[in-house]
């Protein structure tokens, strides 16, 4: 497994490999990796023969109040779980190699970040979409894969590389959750053991809704009302929001009638966790690539 820090050599490597005609695909991630992350690296190796995962933890996507300095940063581990994985090359580039001094140009993802996180994260998007398009400059690959855990960023991601013609496939592979349910984040490691206990609550209470929806129930503010109810029951008290979402504009819905996104944003504790479920069709191939 290479590792590369600097831009030149990374891009070197794909552009070396896809002239050799391999098919090249890049994970994003901001390290701290766990099976969620190595899902996508799976998910890379089935359709790629040069598997990139690039380790950032981007500054610009941080609000001046959230946890740039305490993210967690476990490079050695990191590396391990990669060359375990098969993956063929890392990129840890620093913050000096991706933003230099002089650097101005961000992008803007219109619409799809006006609502979810988008208020409650102000530039939160613009960093994402940022970074994502210097990386995708960075290494040209064929294939980038990323998470529906991340549902709205997903969209954001798939919206921008439609608008910059920018020629990667972009693969939304399914959210990998801890056997109770608890969807996998780096943040979990934030956690107190009766934090942890709490913060099942939100997983439970998105299988419940899709069940509700699945049976037929589709009122949006019953859904939300329950799970609202869910989430308070456990302890849960600091909630940015419970809603059901089109699944494609990610436009809030009054009545579950065409695919539909379920998102909750809560604090537990002091971390901030997100998940999402598809209800009723509004299920992953959707927005699946494949
Ligand atoms: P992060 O390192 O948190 O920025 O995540 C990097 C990539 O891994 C993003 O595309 C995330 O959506 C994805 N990811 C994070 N957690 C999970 C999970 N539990 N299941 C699937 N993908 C995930």
């Amino acid at each position: 497994m290479n590792v590369y820090s600097t831009i030149e050599s990374c891009r070197g490597a794909v552009r070396k490999a896809q002239q050799a005609g391999t098919r090249v695909g890049v994970v994003p991630t901001m390290g701290a990796l766990h099976d969620g992350h190595l899902s996508l690296v799976a998910a890379a190796r089935a359709r790629c023969g040069m598997v990139v995962v690039t380790i950032f933890v981007n500054p610009t996507q941080f609000g001046p109040n959230e946890d740039f300095q305490a993210y967690p940063r476990t490079l050695d581990a990191d590396f391990a779980r990669c060359r375990q994985a098969g993956v063929d090359a890392v990129f840890t580039p620093s913050v000096e190699e991706m933003y230099p001094a002089g650097a101005v140009t961000t992008i803007h993802v219109a619409g799809l970040t006006d609502g979810l996180c988008g208020p409650f994260r102000p530039g939160h998007f613009d960093g994402v979409a940022t970074v994502v398009a210097k990386l995708f400059q960075i290494a040209p690959t064929d294939f980038a894969f990323f998470g529906q855990k991340d549902y709205q960023q997903l969209m954001v991601i798939r919206q921008m590389v439609r608008d910059l013609n920018i020629p990667i496939d972009v693969v939304g592979c399914p959210t990998i959750r801890e056997p109770d349910g608890l969807a996998m984040s780096s943040r979990n490691a934030y956690l107190s053991s009766a934090d942890r206990a709490k913060a099942l609550a939100i997983s439970r209470a998105l299988f419940t809704a899709r069940d509700a929806a699945d049976a037929g129930k589709n009122n949006v503010s019953a859904l939300v009302e329950d799970v609202r109810r869910e989430l308070h029951g456990a302890g849960i008290a600091s909630i940015d929001y419970v809603e059901i979402v089109d699944a494609v504009n990610l436009k809030p819905l009054s009545t579950i009638d065409r695919p539909a996104r379920m998102c909750i944003a809560a604090r537990v504790g002091k971390t901030r966790l997100i998940d999402n479920i598809a209800l009723r069709d509004g299920n992953d191939s959707q927005i699946d690539a494949d």
